[in-house]
């Protein structure tokens, strides 16, 4: 077991901290406040490539690691989850999604646009009746010569109003349950697409929502991603990545608390002394640095078996369930050790507290992690697929 970080992914790592304080800090209270997604922030990070980053260099990615990722998205956090939004939802739920279920055509048609944000994704799963019940999925693919009418509404989406292009999940045929989900890349300019913002959140303000409405959407059967039927296999698949980068960009948040708590602690004096060494303070700093190694150490190992090309499912959930959660503690307690000055803000503990309730929700809610780890645990159901199979998949990765 290697602990080290290579010079590389030093490098990815203090890039991205550069540009995440130099380019986002200074305009991610304003952006969170007017509750607008900052496109001039978004051209910086095309510009960088940033979104490609664990896409191989053949379809216009940087072709990093997981590690040099997962380091990039923790970066991003622990400025503003906002942008990290745009991470987990471009290159997670969309690029890395296209990469393992496209064909070599589609692969080529969009990766590279979308690793330039000449494209913007969005993924499509959530619908009014089908959150964590995901197989519920109402929206109808209707099959007309050799198109498919795609009919419904998608609630929630991240990047919805500002995507070019949707990953979205319909069925062929209710009566199949989750075998019929289908899923299908959208162009968003076809004739009844349409997208409206959804306003008023409690968090992620300056992050694109919507929700979407298909009123039958024509799209040719060369746009469907994988084949008939195997559309929920594809949702799950991407959400192990989608959840790695939450995982990732919670760990970031912490490490945000960590850092502005210490310095302010320093330097706020009460009983004539700083609050930093008052031993309540100290407790809650404490806490929020476990957090912040333990929540890294889990989304590593989920990194390291991503490399290995071995299924994570399960290491991917632990993490994502354990990095929200200590996103919420560390949130709350970074807003306690600012006081009232952190209910307000001046300071960015007040976002990162109201930034960290989406991390046990969306991507899976905590209970759905639970859910999926709990069933592992008692032999319900393995999350990581067969376990004779994992065995072998495991030996030949050398894991
Ligand atoms: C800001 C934001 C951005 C989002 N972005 C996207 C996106 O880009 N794409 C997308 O497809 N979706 C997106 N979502 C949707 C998100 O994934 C869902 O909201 C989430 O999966 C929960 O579904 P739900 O809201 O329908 O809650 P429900 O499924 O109705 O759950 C309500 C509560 O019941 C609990 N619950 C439900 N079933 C069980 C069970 N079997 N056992 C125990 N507890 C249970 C849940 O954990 C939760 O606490 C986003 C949501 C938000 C708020």
């Amino acid at each position: 077991m290697d602990f080290d970080f290579s010079p590389e992914q030093l490098a990815i790592r203090k890039h991205m901290r550069d540009f995440a304080e130099r380019e986002i800090a200074p305009v991610a209270q304003k952006n969170d406040r007017a509750c607008q997604f900052d496109w001039d922030i978004a051209h910086k990070i095309f510009k960088e490539g940033f979104l490609g980053c664990p896409v191989p260099e053949k379809y216009g990615g940087l072709g990093l690691d997981y590690v040099s990722y997962g380091l990039m998205t923790e970066e991003v956090n622990r400025i503003c989850s906002s942008t990290r939004t745009l991470f987990s939802v471009q290159t997670s739920l969309v690029a890395l999604t296209i990469l393992k279920w496209g064909t070599e055509e589609q692969k080529m048609q969009y990766l590279p646009k979308l690793c330039t944000g000449e494209f913007i994704g969005c993924y499509g799963l959530t619908e009014p009746e089908a959150g964590s019940d995901a197989a519920n999925q109402q929206t109808r693919a209707r099959k007309d010569g050799t198109d498919y009418l795609l009919s419904g509404q998608k609630t929630w989406i991240s990047c919805g109003t500002i995507a070019t292009h949707a990953l979205i999940f319909a069925t062929v045929d209710p009566a199949l349950g989750h075998k019929g989900i289908t899923c299908f890349i959208v162009d968003t300019k076809t004739p009844g697409f349409k997208a409206q913002k959804i306003e008023g959140k409690l968090g992620l303000r300056a992050s694109d929502t919507a929700m979407l409405f298909l009123d039958e959407v024509r799209v040719p059967a060369s746009s469907m991603l994988g084949n008939v039927g195997e559309g929920f296999k594809i949702a799950m698949s991407a959400l192990d990545n989608g959840r790695f980068s939450v995982a990732a960009g919670a760990v970031g948040l912490v490490q945000g608390c960590i850092d502005v708590c210490s310095k302010y602690a320093m330097q706020r004096i009460t009983f004539g002394k700083p609050i930093g060494e008052h031993q309540q303070v100290q407790a809650m700093i404490a806490d929020m640095v476990v957090d912040c190694e333990a929540g890294r150490l889990l989304y590593l190992r989920a990194a390291h078996l991503k490399n290995k090309g071995v299924r994570n499912t399960m290491e991917t959930s632990l993490a994502k369930l354990f990095c929200g959660e200590a996103a919420n503690r560390a949130g709350h307690n970074a807003v306690q050790i600012f006081g009232g000055y952190g209910y307000s803000d001046e300071y960015p503990v007040e976002r990162y507290f109201r930034d960290a309730k989406i991390l046990n929700i969306y991507e899976g809610t905590r209970e759905v992690q639970k859910m999926i780890i709990a069933q592992d645990a008692l032999g319900i159901r393995s999350a990581n697929g067969k376990p004779e199979t994992r065995l072998t998949e495991l030996a030949t990765a050398g894991v």
